[in-house]
């Protein structure tokens, strides 16, 4: 099989009845491109810059950020690269950011709370992202957006940095899509209001999941609760796909449901235009989607998010389609 796979390395996911659709990889730093590369990933769905904080000693600078940001852009040759930015806090620490002790963690101080309370060190990463916008196809995210407020005062931060750099006569690219993750019930909620202003959104279904079911992803009690394929979760993720087509957006997912064999599927049914996943994943997913029919899928989903009562039941019905 493994064989089978590596045969579509350098082919462009098309399915059955001809609709491309972008299998993308999820990185945390310029080495892990060697992996994308070798699976085939035809864009960078997710970089996960916090990496770079975690492993190093104090905040990395805006030289060692623009460095390592324009080693991806370069190293992906002018296909989309989505940075994220700093997504600390939750269940990632840094030894040289003193976070206060929370009861809740994953409800607290973290990702764009953090940036927005702490602008200079967000600012740094802006202008690291913007000078660096010129060696590919850049895109910026911002993760745990839960309220408009939030991105209109991030997006207005980096329009700053990028009016500051071209007034010091610094080049910075002006094709840059500003996104957002979909990871809080709450911004998938009122897609349809975000689609207004965004470029595109990414669907984080790891966090996603935790939030809508109120269980915790590192909890083993509670994983049974953890359920991508419940139809709350579909429902979700069907209206912030359909919302992001109304405005003539798009959307991906770099949740690992995006990579979950069961769950392609019925993200093809729904529209997703994106799939960003562990490079390990790309030529399994890209085989399967060769096999599938869009139309079908739709069909598919549709019945998902209507006539299923239970996760059990959605399985079943994939099942039922794909064999
Ligand atoms: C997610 O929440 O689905 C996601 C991709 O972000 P992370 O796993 O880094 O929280
Ligand atoms: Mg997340």
């Amino acid at each position: 099989q493994k064989a089978e796979w590596n045969k579509l390395k350098n082919e462009a996911t098309v399915t059955l009845d001809g609709k491309h659709i972008e299998l993308a990889a999820n990185i945390g730093t310029p080495k892990d491109l060697v992996g994308v590369k070798d699976n085939g990933g035809e864009a960078v769905g997710l970089y996960r810059t916090e990496f770079l904080y975690m492993d190093s000693p104090d905040f990395p600078s805006e030289e060692d950020q623009f460095i390592a940001y324009k080693a991806v852009l370069e190293g992906m040759e002018g296909k989309a690269v989505v940075v994220r930015t700093m997504d600390i806090g939750g269940d990632k620490e840094l030894p040289y950011l003193t976070l206060p002790h929370e009861m809740n963690p994953f409800l607290g101080y973290r990702a764009i709370r953090i940036c927005l309370a702490q602008p200079d060190m967000f600012r740094t990463q802006l202008r690291a992202l913007l000078r660096a916008s010129v060696f590919g196809k850049l895109r910026i995210m911002f993760p745990m957006i839960a309220t408009l407020g939030e991105f209109r005062q991030a997006k207005a931060m980096l329009m700053e940095e990028k009016a500051k750099l071209v007034s010091e006569g610094v080049s910075v690219a002006d094709d840059i899509q500003v996104g957002i993750m979909i990871e809080i019930p709450a911004a998938a909620v009122i897609a349809d209001k975000f689609a207004k202003e965004v470029d595109f959104f990414s669907i984080g279904t790891n966090d996603l999941i935790q939030y809508t079911m109120a269980a915790d992803r590192m909890n083993e009690r509670v994983s049974y609760l953890y359920q991508p394929y419940n139809p709350s979760i579909l429902r979700l993720i069907k209206n912030v796909i359909d919302a992001s087509h109304k405005e003539g957006k798009w959307t991906g997912m770099c949740g690992e449901m995006a990579g979950d064999q069961t769950a392609v599927p019925l993200l093809m049914g729904l529209g997703l235009d994106e799939f960003s996943m562990s490079a390990s994943s790309i030529l399994k997913t890209r085989s399967l989607m060769k096999r599938l029919d869009t139309t079908k899928m739709a069909e598919l989903a549709d019945k998902a998010i209507n006539d299923c009562d239970t996760a059990e039941e959605v399985v079943a019905l994939v099942e039922s389609y794909t064999k």
